[in-house]
């Protein structure tokens, strides 16, 4: 995969992606977007989805890819446009995350049923690529015991970081969230199944493929690691220009990360201003 975005739109080695228009968009953004939502389709496979966002019987929603098992990815929705994917949202004093944010959608069935040995999509059909494990904020049955979830596999996976990292080339995407982070009463997805930590990793803090996924201190007098993301929270140590750090998490403008002793093996974890730290 060598994703590069012209125009808004996404191209695999030099050729547009499939195109599957939705006519549900929003027009340009009113900013750049900052945000990238992830989301799952509850459904089959990316083209089903796809389809059913240029319907002509669906008029309210869309986003801009859906991401296919095999990590093929069909656009829907111009990048430079708002999707409709986020519903009723809100987000660290943002609301209405449509106009904030890319709508990323992974062709994944979410929660699966338990049955005659095995767990089952929405369509029937047993699921053998099965993650047991309880939502966070309760499954949507209700039950807060772990139930079988479809796995995400590598090659989406990898797909997703793929088109984050380009995203972030063109617009400057500084947080990743899940529909259950901004609308958690509603939504489940992308659910348990998707390591966000991990993901959040590789495509905000990784370097490529073979690189190290490790961040350095860019401030002369040194940078502060906080108990939290703010300046409120105490400083827990004083981190030296050119320090290494690995990033794990992001929360606003700051980044949660594990400081590397001298030998790279991790140490303390923190949190520091992403402005003083060299991603890339
Ligand atoms: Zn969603």
């Amino acid at each position: 995969m060598a994703y590069v975005i012209k125009n808004g739109i996404l191209n695999d080695n030099s050729n547009p992606v499939r195109q599957i228009r939705s006519r549900n968009t929003g027009g340009a953004f009113p900013a750049p977007p900052g945000i990238v939502v992830i989301h799952f389709t509850a459904g089959g496979s990316a083209a089903s989805s796809a389809n059913w966002f240029a319907s002509r019987e669906n008029t309210n929603s869309s986003a801009h890819v859906v991401v296919d098992r095999d990590g093929s990815i069909i656009q829907c929705v111009n990048f430079n446009e708002v999707a409709w994917h986020a519903g009723k949202s809100s987000w660290r004093g943002l609301a209405g995350l449509n106009k904030h944010s890319i709508g990323i959608e992974i062709a994944n069935w979410g929660a699966l049923r338990g049955g005659a040995n095995g767990w089952y999509n929405a369509a029937g059909q047993k699921v053998d690529n099965v993650v047991m494990a309880v939502h966070r904020n309760g499954n949507p049955d209700g039950s807060r015991t772990p139930i079988g979830w479809e796995a995400y596999p590598a090659a989406q996976f990898e797909a997703v970081v793929a088109l984050v990292r380009a995203l972030r080339e063109v617009y400057p995407i500084a947080e990743i969230v899940g529909h259950d982070d901004i609308a958690p009463v509603r939504k489940s997805d992308p659910g348990p199944a998707f390591d966000m930590v991990r993901f959040r990793q590789r495509a905000l803090g990784g370097r490529d493929q073979n690189g190290a996924n490790v961040g350095v201190v860019r401030s002369p007098g040194g940078l502060n690691l906080r108990s939290g993301p703010g300046t409120n929270f105490a400083v827990v140590q004083l981190l030296a220009d050119g320090s290494k750090v690995m990033p794990m998490g992001v929360n606003g403008s700051w980044i949660e990360v594990t400081t590397l002793d001298a030998a790279g093996k991790p140490s303390k974890t923190g949190w520091v201003h992403s402005h003083y730290l060299d991603l890339d």
